[in-house]
């Protein structure tokens, strides 16, 4: 349990009542208690909010972060941190020293926009366009990347104007391309990683949190352990025989084959994994073969996603998606060449021990009732890169408004998802309790 004053900082202000003369140099030493972040909460909550709705107004596609980057570093250089810009193309980091010796922590936003033309009727919604895969699309913050960004340039604002108290080192990280990389580039967590982000300093944990529309305001939700799936893509190519389609005997179907595969693959969940024990998905997106009726192609091309939770469980997934795909088309006298995505996803993996730890923060700021164990989510998020290196710990943070059924209203990456504004001060709270908890607690 969390006090909002410790006994070292009773004993201090007991103690000092009877030296005056050294209240100015011991107080100093006392810890950031929990008024004082919620006085300085108050003071930023709508300047953050501003913040939000200026990114919101101007989203930018991943790894084309170039304005929101520049602001962030702007206003982290104001602050009087460390900056480092350009870590994975658009990335930003900055360095809080505290005056007192202690952990070094990482809290991490995402910054990235959708190809997504926003359909809510906002006075700063967004009109932004750009060019994605060959085409013009609309450009909309729809997984709530704005809020995130504009949350901890909060955090960043608070914890610096205490950095005299603060105890050990705030790397904040400012991550692009969380949706993914456009094609033929890399990009996000794992870039960051490569590119050298815990150079800056190493730290003993990491915090991230995301906004979701299937919370409501005021709602936390979190999970000890794997909360959300690693994703991988795969390839098949199935490889026949190009023939007339009216005499399919002189050649070899890849579409008969990939259909086959299709079903094939779906058996794999339903009757060879333990599903008891943890969930798995194979989903088959799209399957490309052929341009005439009456023409059966040389080949086919399948592409899938896979969503697992457990390294053991992901090998032993491909290995029998590999298996399925070769054995269905030997069969029919084709081949199938099963090519897994080399940047896959790992899951988000809660680490216990932070995660239990954390949760009385999470607590004081939302309500016992508000924090909530929500169930295994097979959408990926690249923050688990994080938590290879790291115990981690990922949170969502509701922003439906209360009167409306979070279960209903449009979830993230839809035209109509929607921020109530209200959650955004409830996600920096958030974030600056589980840190300055973190910092103060060893
Ligand atoms: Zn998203
Ligand atoms: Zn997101």
């Amino acid at each position: 349990m969390h006090r909002t004053s410790s006994p070292r900082t009773w004993l201090t202000r007991t103690c000092l009542a009877g030296l005056p003369t050294l209240l100015l140099t011991t107080a100093s030493l006392a810890d950031v208690s929990t008024r004082e972040l919620d006085a300085a909460a108050k003071t930023i909550d709508n300047k953050v909010i501003e913040w939000r709705r200026d990114f919101h107004a101007n989203p930018e596609l991943g790894n084309r972060e170039v304005r929101t980057a520049e602001i962030v570093a702007k206003r982290l250089q104001a602050l009087d941190l460390q900056v480092k810009t350009g870590i994975g193309m658009t990335g930003v980091a900055a360095l809080l020293k505290g005056a007192r010796p202690g952990p070094t922590i990482a809290l991490r936003a995402d910054m990235d926009a959708l190809p997504v033309t926003e359909q809510v009727d906002l006075p700063f919604k967004s009109k932004a366009r750009a060019e994605y895969r060959g085409e013009q699309v609309g450009v909309m913050h729809a997984c709530g990347h704005d809020a995130h960004t504009a949350i901890l340039l909060g955090v960043a604002e608070i914890l610096a104007g205490m950095r005299d108290k603060l105890r050990g080192q705030v790397l904040f990280i400012f991550q692009p391309a969380e949706e993914g990389p456009p094609d033929g580039e890399t990009g996000g967590a794992g870039r960051m990683m490569a590119e050298g982000l815990f150079d800056i300093a190493k730290p003993q944990a990491v915090f991230g949190l995301h906004v979701v529309a299937s919370l409501n305001t005021g709602v936390i939700g979190y999970r000890s352990g794997p909360m959300m799936a690693g994703s991988d893509r795969f390839n098949i190519e199935v490889k026949g025989r190009q023939t007339h389609g009216a005499s399919p005997w002189n050649g070899v179907d890849p579409i008969v084959v990939a259909a086959q595969i299709t079903t094939g693959l779906q058996q794999i969940v339903s009757r060879q994994i333990d599903i008891t024990k943890i969930p798995a998905v194979i989903s088959i997106g799209a399957i490309k073969g052929g341009i005439r009726f009456n023409i059966i192609p040389d080949s086919v091309e399948m592409v899938g996603t896979i969503r697992t939770f457990e390294p053991s469980v992901r090998t032993d997934v491909i290995e029998r998606i590999t298996r399925t795909a070769k054995n269905i088309a030997a069969a029919s006298g084709a081949t199938a060449t099963v090519t897994i995505g080399t940047a896959p996803n790992p899951p988000v993996i809660n680490d216990a021990a932070l995660t239990q730890q954390s949760l009385p923060s999470l607590e004081r700021v939302a309500g016992k009732g508000n924090v909530r164990v929500i169930s295994l989510q097979t959408t990926a998020e690249d923050f688990s890169y994080y938590g290879l290196f790291a115990p981690s710990l990922f949170f969502w943070v509701g922003i439906t408004p209360p009167d409306r059924d979070a279960e209903k209203v449009p979830y993230n990456h839809s035209p109509l998802f929607y921020v109530d504004e209200a959650g955004i001060g409830v996600g920096m709270r958030a974030l600056l309790a589980v840190a300055t908890d973190y910092l103060q607690r060893k």
